[in-house]
């Protein structure tokens, strides 16, 4: 029982409407829809406040790797909030798990990430990865090195300085953006811009993006490259063989610091720990958020390599960046016990295995419907993406209204799956059954059915 006295789903969304400003939403359109309240959870599936159960095909926002209810993450909340609810990394002060989680970062992110410097979310990681970076090569004696390169419709979340590094053109629109310096090349999505050149030429085609842009930026000025393993909410775009291995390349070359966004794509969900391992990124810096404790408690890293560590810590003087609840010691130890179960279950084996072949296996039976253009992914991360015209392969005009639709059909038939643009994409919890696919992958294809 709440203060408010709200009991009906009439009353929660008559409250949430009068009071609660949602992200990512338009609020005149939600006030009249009204929201879907969210009561409880447990394994892949919610439960919302008429009662009715829906099966979650996105892990909450790509978050819920190891499902919902786990007492091992309540329990740990509680023994640590009983211990020591609260203490922080300022000021020549430290506490156990946030000591204990960096050293196991360290042990499972690719070698030479030997650093880490906690936060809360995967907009402060980003953020917090900004300022260093442009610290580091002031202290290297070019401070002109600032522009930072990402992609078209990456995302990197959403304060004003990662707002601008994202390269959603609809979000600069709002707030004045983009900030100077940083710049955008287009992103590896073969199936939208060149369907019929093979895998590999495009690779190098589209990686040839980043050293033209490097070029005309000029090479000095350019500090740092980033960019998702998998582009995550720019629409689920897979990249290419051979993409990431021609961008590492071009980096060297022109010295341009390499920084995986792996808030989506940690923590198992393509198959392996990190998009890294997937792709043989070997990134100067990472970003870790999500998967990290599962969603069950805001905490996020921004992993840095002994390259940049090495200069900010010799000659960077006191680094004035941070926030109270920068190493939270509940957070972290919630996400120590995460990473545990994790790795007891085998999770990531599993997806790479045995439930990410699987999902692949039944979408790709999608493949034939009229309104499926292309079935990608890479383990329990997938896309469908919807077409208006194979034969001439043409798109949807407006874009993401079809897909709007499409996505609104699953949810009244009780499954979230998102829809970027006119892609369907899905990223379940990495315990998500056979069974609870097969629901997922029927919601979804009889959606389409009803999709004009
Ligand atoms: N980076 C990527 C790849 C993301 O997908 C997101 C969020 O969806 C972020 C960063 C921002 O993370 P947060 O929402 O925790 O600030």
């Amino acid at each position: 029982c709440w203060e408010s006295g709200a009991q009906s789903s009439a009353d929660w969304r008559a409250l949430d409407a009068a009071h609660n400003l949602h992200p990512f939403s338009d609020h005149k359109a939600l006030a009249t829809e009204g929201s879907r309240v969210i009561t409880r959870a447990e394994g892949v599936w919610l439960w919302d406040s008429d009662g009715t159960r829906v099966l979650d095909g996105m892990a909450g926002l790509w978050c819920v790797n190891v499902g919902y209810g786990r007492p091992e993450l309540v329990q740990t909340a509680a023994r640590q909030m009983t211990e020591l609810p609260y203490y922080n990394l300022f000021f020549k002060t430290a506490t156990p798990p946030a000591i204990e989680l960096s050293r196991k970062l360290v042990e499972l992110t690719p070698p030479g990430l030997n650093h880490v410097f906690l936060v809360n979310s995967g907009s402060e990681a980003n953020d917090t990865i900004i300022r260093m970076v442009r610290h580091f090569w002031a202290l290297e004696g070019q401070p002109e090195r600032r522009v930072i390169i990402a992609r078209d419709n990456g995302y990197h979340g959403s304060t004003l300085a990662v707002a601008s590094m994202s390269g959603m053109t609809a979000m600069h629109k709002q707030g004045g953006l983009p900030l100077p310096d940083f710049a955008h090349i287009r992103e590896p999505h073969r199936f939208k811009v060149a369907p019929n050149t093979p895998p590999e030429a495009f690779a190098h085609e589209a990686a040839g993006w980043l050293e033209e842009a490097i070029l005309s930026i000029g090479p000095g000025r350019v500090a740092a490259f980033i960019g998702e393993p998998i582009q995550g909410a720019g629409g689920l775009i897979v990249p290419p063989p051979g993409y990431w291995a021609e961008i590492q390349r071009i980096c060297t070359k022109y010295d341009v610091l390499l920084i995986a966004d792996e808030v989506i794509c940690g923590f198992g969900r393509t198959g392996q720990w990190f998009g890294s391992d997937t792709y043989r990124i070997r990134p100067d810096m990472m970003t870790l958020a999500k998967g990290l404790s599962s969603g069950y408690m805001p905490v996020a890293a921004a992993m840095v390599g002994d390259r940049v560590a090495a200069t900010l810590i010799d000659r960077g003087g006191e680094f004035l960046h941070g926030f109270t609840s920068s190493g939270h010691p509940t957070a972290c130890a919630v996400a120590l016990e995460n990473i545990s179960i994790l790795e007891r279950e085998g999770l990531v084996d599993r997806v790479r295995e045995d439930i990410g072949p699987y999902l692949m296996s039944r979408l790709e039976t999608l493949r034939d419907h009229p309104l499926v253009g292309e079935v990608r992914g890479q383990g329990l991360l997938a896309g469908v993406e919807l077409i208006r015209d194979k034969a001439h392969h043409t798109f949807f005009s407006p874009v993401g209204r079809v897909g709007a639709r499409c996505r609104d059909h699953c949810f009244r038939n009780n499954a979230v799956v998102r829809a970027v643009y006119d892609t369907m994409v899905m990223a379940p919890p990495l315990v998500i059954g056979r069974d609870e696919i097969d629901i997922l992958v029927d919601t979804l294809s009889h959606a389409l059915d009803q999709t004009h």
